[in-house]
């Protein structure tokens, strides 16, 4: 079974062909990241039309470069929900000719239970894990019972991560930065991180009187935008141009963000225990070392790609008797892989698999999971 997977939720163009056993034949992927930057964020109608002049082009290079013929594929994979309308539209209509042409089942697909499952595509993972997913949009702790089968434990009660340092990395205006010029918001945060001091600045932990794992991030990005305008007027200088101390902003932000993603994890592996959510692994032949580890924890979405948060959960994970595990960065933001894995997960599960897709929907708000958040304490 080999399923052609297709991706336009946001802002990359992404499109893959991806078989049962883990084999990439073909993939293919144009991020419009460079030029939402220049605008200062994504304008909804821009990445349409980005995603209408692209799609075909990285589609046919997916296709092409897997030497499998779309009437070889058993199935095309889509991502239907969650998203920006606008984006998600053209995606789910070209599928759909696809689909329609080469008389093929679509598989409609949540990108956020993508994003939760990529890391079976890498690793001959067993149910149930704990997630992370840090990205753009969202910030979910969940666990992961199946292929539909997902728990929310927790998520952000206000903004993502992912905008929360794109946010002030564009208050920094680091991407008028040469070296930041082609980076997203978190990648230079990241970047000039490595060259400031976390210590700059402390930050209270937001949320610490909650007993559940929800996050916020406001409050922290908020602090930080204020910092920084302080900050310049004590410099005597002007929004936009370069603090001498953004380094040291950019450290001590990441590190406040990477704290309280630990937190909020700590408590939800805690909960995972008291509940018996988590089992020992049993079988990890494709990870050695596992199996004598108490449960496995995985983070993924863009945010995920970032070393010093995954060093900071790695910490946590030992602290804790677990593992940890993330998919390599260019597969913790956004790809056509990931969906066509998912795709191929659900193809092989005999979950969703529509052979007459033509009155599907795509849904640009959906929920993820069953949210026993309220649970957690
Ligand atoms: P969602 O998956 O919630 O729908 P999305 O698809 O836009 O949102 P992703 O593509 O998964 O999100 O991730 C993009 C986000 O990841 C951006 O906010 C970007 O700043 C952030 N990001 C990418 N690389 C890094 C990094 N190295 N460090 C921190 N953040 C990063
Ligand atoms: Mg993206
Ligand atoms: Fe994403």
């Amino acid at each position: 079974r080999v399923v052609l997977g297709i991706e336009t939720s946001c802002d990359e163009t992404g499109a893959a062909v991806v078989d049962e056993n883990r084999k990439i034949h073909g993939e293919a992927l144009f991020s419009q990241k460079e030029i939402h930057l220049r605008t200062g964020g994504i304008i909804p109608s821009v990445a349409r039309q980005l995603h209408k002049e692209k799609i075909d082009h990285v589609v046919t290079k997916a296709v092409l470069s897997s030497g499998i013929s779309l009437h070889d594929i058993s199935a095309i994979a889509t991502t239907v929900k969650p998203g920006l309308a606008l984006c998600l539209e053209v995606g789910l209509s070209y599928s759909l000719n696809l689909v329609k042409h080469f008389k093929k089942p679509l598989i409609p697909i949540h990108h956020m239970e993508a994003h939760a499952l990529t890391i079976r595509l890498l690793h001959q993972l067993e149910f149930p894990f704990l997630v992370l997913l840090i990205s753009g949009g969202h910030c979910i702790l969940s666990v992961v019972n199946g292929v539909t089968d997902f728990l929310l434990l927790g998520q952000s009660l206000d903004e993502s991560p992912g905008e929360a340092l794109d946010k002030v990395a564009r208050r920094l205006s680091l991407s008028k930065q040469a070296e930041c010029s082609s980076m997203s918001g978190g990648e230079s945060i990241e970047y000039l991180a490595q060259f400031g001091d976390k210590k700059f600045t402390k930050q209270n932990p937001p949320m610490a009187q909650y007993q559940d794992c929800n996050f916020s991030f406001s409050g922290l990005r908020s602090h930080y935008e204020r910092l920084i305008e302080m900050q310049e007027n004590k410099e005597g200088i002007q929004k936009g141009e370069m603090l001498s101390c953004a380094a040291d902003i950019a450290s001590s932000f990441q590190h406040s963000v990477a704290h309280h993603l630990a937190k909020r994890t700590q408590r939800a592996i805690l909960f995972c225990k008291k509940e018996g959510l988590l089992p020992p692994l049993k079988t990890s032949l494709a990870v050695p070392g596992l199996h004598t580890r108490y449960g496995l924890k995985v983070v993924s979405g863009g945010v995920g790609s970032n070393q010093y948060i995954r060093q900071v959960l790695q910490n946590l994970t030992d602290d804790m008797n677990m593992s940890l595990l993330c998919p390599p960065p260019q597969l913790c933001t956004d790809n056509g892989v990931m969906i066509a894995w998912n795709g191929v997960e659900r193809l092989c599960a005999g979950a969703g698999v529509l052979k007459n897709a033509h009155n599907i929907r795509y849904e640009p708000r959906a929920l993820f999971g069953t949210d026993i958040s309220e649970r957690v304490q």
